[in-house]
């Protein structure tokens, strides 16, 4: 057994590598901190999908508008911090007609949204990195869309009626209630997110990266931890920190139970489709809210370059799965999925669930957009357990916990929290005495991403989605800046 005890006076172990653990590792090398980082799997940012920012939280509608502004602010944040991760398109917000909300609500939302990002902007201008507030939103009336129907499409949209011209020429206008809104809500690319993180933890010698390490035991001492972890081969290792962060995604509950940490938590699993289809000029993402788990069940459309859409549609048959959403019980934080969503949270789909849920993925939003039937199975899903701390399922926005002096752990829900969590951290061990930190720490931008170039940072998103199965167009950008 190999002992590796680090140099530095103050030690973070972190475990887990998806956009939590990672950012955790680049925020504190950033700062001068030496993490060293345990992950199971053969590369960071691994685990579930990550397509939207949510950046004001507009995908949901009954979402506490607190969570909202607070959605908006960290995804300001990471918008700065990761700049090259942007997919810079709108999103289209449609209430169908037989949904009982009604678009006033959202106009009302919308509006304090806009005031919040206007007071983010007066605090800082950098934090204008969703357009000009001006255009935060913008409505559009049945009349107005009629006659964005009749213009052409145009190659490079840049203002919000160009972006609305190819949706108003193909959507069932008469499907919807009035007005509809197109929200400056961008997507986050997962690959590019990763390929950030790993080139530059690479590069950075204030965090050593152990993939394929999965940690089998934690050993709390007086001044810290002790972590147990097991190599592919077989070898194992123990590795001393002073401070512990648990970022194992769905599996935190196995850490807090080799921790002795009681926690409540759910997790959920759901998946998302691709298609392949043959589209006209640039579109925005599209969202047509409906009540969760029934047929209705929010569609979602992102598209992405070469045609290829992303789908969501949270019905039982498509995104969300029978007994795919699960609480722990009392002896451990770990709740359990049902044996038959086990398989699939490796990946592992039959070919047939994989043509009939996409096909169904794809009839749910051609409700919407007719043409839309005519598209193919364009790869297997993007799927996971979506892991929610506490007993809220609908909670989006969260922070740090902390549970004994030196553990704690970063759930995120949204990838967007992310940063977020690792201030608390920081602020924490900074009251603690345990390290000092700079007048600016609290800066989102960290030189170590801002230093790389975007075309490596590109070419290694491709590679990751190759290496993954899954088409390269979802490590690209969208739109290509050379088209606009
Ligand atoms: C279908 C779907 C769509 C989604 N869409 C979005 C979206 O559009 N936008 C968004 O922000 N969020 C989205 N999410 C949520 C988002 O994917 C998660 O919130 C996020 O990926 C969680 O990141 P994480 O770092 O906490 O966990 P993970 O990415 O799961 O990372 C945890 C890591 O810990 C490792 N690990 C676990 N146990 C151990 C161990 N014992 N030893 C070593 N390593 C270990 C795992 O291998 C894993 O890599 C979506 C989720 C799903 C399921």
């Amino acid at each position: 057994m190999t002992v590796r005890t680090l140099e530095s006076p103050f030690k973070v172990g972190i475990i887990g590598g998806g956009v939590a653990g990672a950012t955790a590792a680049l925020k504190m090398a950033t700062l001068g901190i030496e993490t060293c980082l345990f992950e199971a799997n053969n590369s960071l940012l691994n685990g579930p999908p990550i397509c939207h920012l949510h950046a004001g939280g507009n995908l949901y509608p009954t979402l506490p508008l607190e969570q909202c502004f607070s959605l908006l602010e960290q995804s300001i944040y990471t918008a700065r911090a990761f700049p090259f991760a942007l997919n810079e398109r709108p999103t289209l917000i449609a209430v169908p007609q037989e949904d009982k909300n009604c678009p006033t609500r959202i106009t009302e939302r919308l509006s304090l949204l806009t005031e919040h990002y206007r007071t983010l902007i007066e605090k800082d201008p950098l934090n204008e990195v969703l357009g000009d507030p001006d255009i935060y939103f913008s409505v559009y009336t049945q009349e107005k869309l009629l006659e964005l129907s009749q213009c052409s499409t145009p190659k490079s949209p840049k203002t919000p009626d160009e972006w609305m011209i190819p949706v108003a020429k193909s959507i069932s206008l008469e499907k919807f209630k009035y007005p509809l809104f197109l929200v400056q809500e961008y997507g986050l690319s997962l690959f590019r997110l990763g390929a950030m993180a790993s080139i530059a933890l690479d590069e950075t010698p204030y965090s050593r990266i152990l993939l394929n390490h999965r940690v089998t035991g934690l050993k709390e001492t007086k001044g810290g931890w002790w972590i147990e972890s097991v190599d592919t081969k077989g070898a194992s290792f123990v590795q001393q920190v002073d401070f512990l962060i648990n970022a194992a995604g769905y599996l935190s509950g196995v850490l807090d139970d080799f921790a002795s940490r009681p926690r409540k938590r759910c997790l959920e699993y759901k998946a998302a489709y691709l298609a392949a289809w043959d589209v006209h000029g640039f579109w925005p993402e599209v969202i047509v809210h409906g009540e969760r788990g029934t047929a209705r069940g929010m569609s979602q459309f992102s598209p992405y370059e070469k045609g290829l859409v992303q789908l969501h549609g949270m019905t039982k048959d498509i995104t969300l799965f029978d007994g795919g959403l699960v609480r722990n019980e009392e002896q451990s934080a770990q709740p359990i999925l049902p044996q038959s969503l086990e398989s699939k949270i490796n990946k592992k789909w039959t070919p047939s669930d994989i043509s009939e849920r996409t096909q169904k993925a794809i009839y749910h939003f051609s409700q919407w957009l007719p043409e839309f039937d005519g598209a193919t199975l364009a790869g297997k899903p993007l799927c996971g357990v979506q892991q929610i701390p506490g007993d809220d399922p609908d909670l989006r926005s969260v922070e740090a916990s902390f549970d004994g002096e030196r553990y704690a752990r970063i759930e995120v829900v949204k990838a967007s929290s992310a940063l977020q969590a690792i201030e608390n951290i920081l602020d924490y061990s900074k009251n603690k005495g345990w390290i000092d930190l700079p007048e600016t720490w609290r800066t989102p931008e960290m030189p170590l991403i801002l230093d790389l170039e975007k075309a490596a940072v590109i070419k290694k998103a491709k590679q990751m989605a190759k290496e993954r199965d899954y088409p390269e167009a979802l490590a690209l950008p969208y739109p290509a800046k050379e088209a606009l």
